[in-house]
């Protein structure tokens, strides 16, 4: 298959959206060791849409990386979604899920479900999870509900996929489909939140290019979607439908923005690990010649590194002395940090700025 190659309709021609390159396939995680978090892997993003089918993929993917799956595992996120799959309806009292980190399976297999998952390259500890790919030698099993959560982004050919796995399960059942929406960031001109290597980007109209009918709705702040369907539903050949042209100047200004604030300040501090703070010091502060550490109220970060740059993440007491010492101004991405900040500075008089 040619490198721009639309994923779905399997024809040439396409826009290019955003470059980027050099993305860790571990995105938004931490790393305990300096060395390992420096030599982290990584890959070049190139964001394509279709012209003539309007699919979002990335055109430099390559299949071999052992990509992470990244959901949100909030418990209130996932108690919402088991909620939404119960109101929908369940033909039976069997799950499964392909590919995925298996935390929603473990929300059916505590409310009595019986679940068996399907990942080659597991590594937890749950009996239920096979290690191998979904294929016929699972058909009888008969799940009333197939999840597939942010692991359709793995494969080259995701419509394939959602077809193969219709076809083993005898088209009987439900398929429950949740992936990171991509409008979503492009309506935040933010590509910091698509800062991780995936095959494809979905938005509500893509996914539905899949089915004949289908439930689609937004999860969190509209940065997840998900797509509930009568695995029945699934066509043959992916629905033409309208879809929306994204601009490739779309994500430029987010660029600038990254430039303008690396270059208007000296030594700084960044406050926070979101994906903003972690793309923009890998982005603009890969030698950390301007950035000495990042700061996290998160116990999951702290003392940890970020993949590639190798900037290390203090816990905030530990940081505020130094900074306090050094007259260090602290930068926060995201403003809401404000009072955080405040609150461990105290009477400090520390500069504290956000976006320039
Ligand atoms: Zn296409």
């Amino acid at each position: 298959m040619k490198k721009h190659t639309c994923l779905v309709c399997k024809l040439e021609g396409s826009v290019n959206l955003l470059k980027l390159p050099k993305v860790p396939t571990v995105a938004n995680n931490s790393i305990l060791d300096l060395i390992i978090a420096k030599n982290a892997d990584y890959q070049q993003v190139e964001i394509n849409q279709c012209k003539n089918c309007g699919f979002i993929f990335n055109s430099n993917f390559s299949p071999n990386t052992n990509l992470k799956s990244f959901s949100n595992n909030n418990s209130e996120y996932l108690k919402n979604i088991f909620a939404i799959l119960l109101k929908n309806g369940i033909p039976n009292k069997k799950v499964i899920e392909i590919g995925g980190d298996f935390e929603l399976l473990k929300i059916f297999k505590q409310n009595g479900f019986d679940v068996k998952g399907f990942d080659p390259n597991y590594q937890g500890d749950m009996n239920e999870i096979v290690k191998e790919d979904y294929s016929e030698s699972f058909s009888d099993f008969n799940p009333g509900l197939i999840i597939i959560r942010n692991s359709l982004e793995k494969s080259i050919d995701p419509f394939g996929k959602i077809k193969e796995i219709a076809k083993i399960n005898k088209y009987k059942g439900k398929t429950y489909i949740e992936t990171s929406n991509f409008e979503w960031n492009y309506e935040q001109k933010s590509f910091s939140s698509i800062f991780n290597a995936r095959s494809c980007y979905l938005t509500q109209k893509s996914i539905s290019m899949f089915f004949d009918e289908c439930e689609i709705g937004l999860l969190g702040e509209g940065e997840n979607l998900y797509c509930i369907a009568e695995t029945a539903e699934v066509l043959e050949l992916p629905h033409e439908r309208s879809f929306q042209k994204y601009s490739k100047d779309n994500f430029l200004d987010q660029f600038e923005q990254f430039q303008k604030t690396i270059n208007k300040h000296e030594k700084f501090i960044v406050w926070g690990t979101e994906d903003k703070s972690f793309a923009f010091v890998q982005f603009c502060d890969e030698n950390k010649t301007k950035i000495p550490f990042l700061v996290s109220t998160n116990l999951e970060f702290q003392g940890k590194f970020v993949p590639i740059s190798g900037h290390e993440i203090l816990e905030p007491n530990k940081a505020v002395e130094f900074i306090v010492a050094q007259e260090l101004p602290i930068f926060i991405p995201n403003f809401n940090y404000f009072e955080e900040v405040k609150s461990f500075t105290k009477e400090e008089r520390v500069r504290i700025f956000t976006w320039q």
